[in-house]
């Protein structure tokens, strides 16, 4: 039987989508790229916007239409977060449906879709079940590696927490195992995932102690042939003054921190119950600077939150424009079920909302061109991904995208590139 799978959402989901394909490949089913091939497709969801959701009920309305007309024996199977949040509401919307399994149940994905080979199915229990780690993908340098999962931080806009529950960590023993196994496999370079990584609280299966990031990333830092160490995502109340020197001193800790803001002002931080304020989250760059010079700092931005007026939008400005983070992923406030900002009135306009979106991309953009543009002419290393049409792939550890030119057979190699030109943000250089 041949399966097809498509992804949306964050790293998180992304992971999720191998590990269901590796548990359908170890049953016997062959995974096509073609969705039309399939006898079952499957999309994995997200539900962190709006716009989110209209592009997966866009494409089940397209595979819909094709089971219909066309072969009605296809099976069609939605997974992550919209299930966890729509639930049976899809059937009703989608009756077409022959799967709807939520966040929690990944594990037991085989036996859901070999049962909904015979009749329809919804899981949506929220057992806490161990996810079995993926098998790695084939030529990957770098990979995913999940390490904890959910939240219990409920940023009033934010969904993850009903969606994915509350924040529990994989044990450190499970974490080093996957990331040696990935190593024999050729990966270089690991990216530990958590919504909130740095409230990672591992217990030890060895001795039952409860291990932190920061000495999660010292265990990881120690396993031989891994050059690099990235990870995400940080929030900015629990990143500790030992994540900052973990990341100083740790030789394959790469400095590049992604530490969401969300907005400038004070209010709108307390009404999105972010826990920090404007000038904490500043006190906390200028800290993170001073100990790691290197460093790259990007973030997200939220824009047209509930009671955002011209004042409070002014002064994210103005806070971008006294970090100068290295890049910043800005999005339009879109109301969200269960969340308590859900309750608020959504009172920035669509137009404004879009404004503000393009006032904050533009000065963002000037911004990064500022900060690549320093490496033009300079030698900068750099971690070989993957080949481009323009050439060969990879990154700085400060996490800057370079586009190597050269005939060499550079694919998972470490090397000094020499920057001859920024372009669209995008790094260009030789290796000889
Ligand atoms: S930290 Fe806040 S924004 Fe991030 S996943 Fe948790 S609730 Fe959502």
């Amino acid at each position: 039987m041949r399966f097809y799978i498509e992804t949306y959402g964050c790293q998180m989901n992304q992971y999720d989508s191998r590990v269901v394909s590796s548990l359908l490949e170890r049953e016997g089913w062959e995974k096509v790229d073609e969705w039309k091939e399939a006898d079952f497709i499957l999309v994995n969801t997200c539900a962190v916007r709006q716009h989110a959701e209209d592009r997966v009920f866009s494409r089940l309305g397209i595979w819909g239409k094709y089971k219909r007309e066309k072969k009605p024996s296809l099976k069609i199977g939605i997974l992550g977060c919209i299930s966890q949040k729509e639930g049976e509401n899809l059937i009703h919307r989608f009756p077409y449906l022959d799967l709807v399994a939520g966040t929690f149940v990944i594990p037991k994905i085989s036996q859901l879709v070999k049962e909904a080979l015979e009749h329809r199915v919804v899981a949506l229990e929220e057992e806490l079940l161990e996810i079995p780690p993926p098998e790695i993908e084939e030529d990957a340098v770098t990979t995913f590696i999940s390490v904890m999962r959910g939240c219990n931080n409920f940023c009033s806009y934010c969904i993850v927490p009903y969606v994915r529950g509350r924040e529990r960590s994989r044990s450190p023993e499970s974490v080093i195992e996957e990331v040696k196994k990935a190593v024999s496999k050729g990966v270089k370079e690991v990216v530990l995932l958590g919504q909130n990584v740095n409230s990672y609280r591992g217990f030890s299966v060895r001795d039952g102690r409860c291990v932190d990031f920061p000495e999660l990333l010292k265990l990881v830092n120690k396993v031989e042939g891994l050059y690099r160490i990235r990870f995400a995502t940080s929030h900015p109340k629990d990143l500790s003054d030992e994540l900052i020197k973990a990341v100083k001193e740790l030789d394959k800790v790469c400095e590049h921190i992604h530490l969401p803001i969300q907005s400038g002002s004070n209010r709108i931080l307390q009404l999105m119950n972010r826990k920090y304020t404007r000038e904490d989250y500043l006190r906390l760059v200028e800290k993170i600077r001073k100990e790691i010079p290197e460093v790259s700092i990007t973030t997200d931005i939220i824009v047209g939150f509930p009671g955002e007026g011209e004042k409070e939008f002014m002064e994210t400005v103005s806070l971008v424009k006294e970090v100068e983070f290295d890049a910043a992923y800005i999005f339009k406030y879109s109301p969200r079920p269960f969340t308590s900002a859900y309750s608020l009135k959504d009172d920035v306009s669509k137009e404004e909302k879009e404004r503000r979106l393009n006032y904050l991309l533009q000065l963002q953009k000037s911004i990064s061109k500022k900060k690549n543009d320093i490496y033009v002419g300079k030698e900068v290393e750099v971690l070989v991904e993957k080949r481009e049409r323009e050439g060969w792939f990879g990154r700085t550890r400060n996490h800057k995208s370079v586009i190597i030119s050269s005939s060499l057979p550079l694919l998972g190699k470490l090397v000094k590139v020499r920057i001859v030109r920024n372009r669209k943000g995008i790094l260009e250089g030789y290796f000889r």
